[in-house]
């Protein structure tokens, strides 16, 4: 059954992987994102999709997106809550709090906006599926990332409690917390941690391995694996659960 599926920060990484595999079964797709420019390169290599500039933090822009996918479509039946930034990274002493603000923004109060749509469309339908992605820096603690760590512990609160608030009306919550994904996002993210813990790049890189217990690195698709399971009717019971596609991390202490 082809299935409508709207996607947050869905122009680049992880978003656009899921929006690929899920337009690949045949299922429509809208994806929306704050970088205007990613989302033209999306109209241009995807026209099929429904594709809006919208900034998750942003309240009237979230509800001008819901309203014009709920228009075009009817409803929604998977909501990806997948927009998301790493933040800053330093020792919490010297950590600037208009970038501890700004992260939680994005991560947590946008996925709230995101959900608070969501859940509005489908508790009228009485159907639907809510997927937040969350991070392992959400089930561990994460040295010199606390902003980051703090709002992806604070959306497993999100997953569990919507999960609570909807289930009753037929609505599934669950959030996947990927490990480090293969990808520009992570290279990123290792010079940021390198600078900051003064160490060289491939010391980082490394370290994120080792406290693996498969010695791996995620790729987008595993993530996309588990969101078409999740979609699909063999996950008609699983609600309320945070699921680490992660090769089982071990520790995230250097
Ligand atoms: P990415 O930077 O490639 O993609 C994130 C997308 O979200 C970007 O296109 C960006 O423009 C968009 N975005 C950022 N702020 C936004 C906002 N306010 N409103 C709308 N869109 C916004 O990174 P990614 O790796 O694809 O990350 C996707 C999600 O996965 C994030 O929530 C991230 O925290 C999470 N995650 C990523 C990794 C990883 O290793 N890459 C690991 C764990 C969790």
């Amino acid at each position: 059954m082809s299935m409508r599926v709207l996607i947050t920060g869905g122009a680049s990484g992880i978003g656009l992987g899921l929006a690929k595999r899920f337009a690949a079964r045949g299922d429509r797709v809208a994806i929306c994102d704050a970088d205007g420019a990613a989302v033209a390169r999306v109209r241009a290599e995807h026209p099929a999709f429904i594709a809006a500039q919208a900034d998750v933090t942003d309240e009237p822009q979230m509800e001008a997106f819901f309203g014009d996918v709920e228009r075009a479509w009817g409803g929604v039946d998977v909501v990806c809550a997948n927009a998301g930034t790493g933040g800053p990274a330093g020792r919490i002493e010297d950590l600037d709090y208009d970038a501890w603000r700004a992260c939680l923004d994005v991560n947590l109060s946008g996925t709230f906006l995101t959900c608070r749509w969501a859940a509005r469309v489908m508790r009228a339908q009485g159907a639907g599926l809510i997927l937040i992605t969350s991070s392992t820096a959400g089930l561990f603690g994460y040295p010199l990332r606390a902003p980051y760590a703090a709002a992806k512990w604070g959306l497993v609160g999100l997953t569990k409690t919507l999960a609570m608030e909807l289930g009753p009306v037929g609505v599934r919550v669950n959030a996947i917390a990927p490990g480090a994904v293969e990808g520009d996002r992570m290279d990123r993210v290792v010079a940021m941690e390198a600078a900051a813990g003064g160490k060289p790049e491939n010391e980082v890189r490394a370290q994120y391995v080792k406290g693996v217990s498969l010695r791996s690195w995620v790729n987008v698709d595993d993530l996309a694996d588990m969101a078409l399971f999740l979609a699909s009717p063999a996950a008609s019971k699983i609600s309320g659960q945070i699921l680490a596609v992660d090769g089982h991390t071990e520790t995230l202490v250097p």
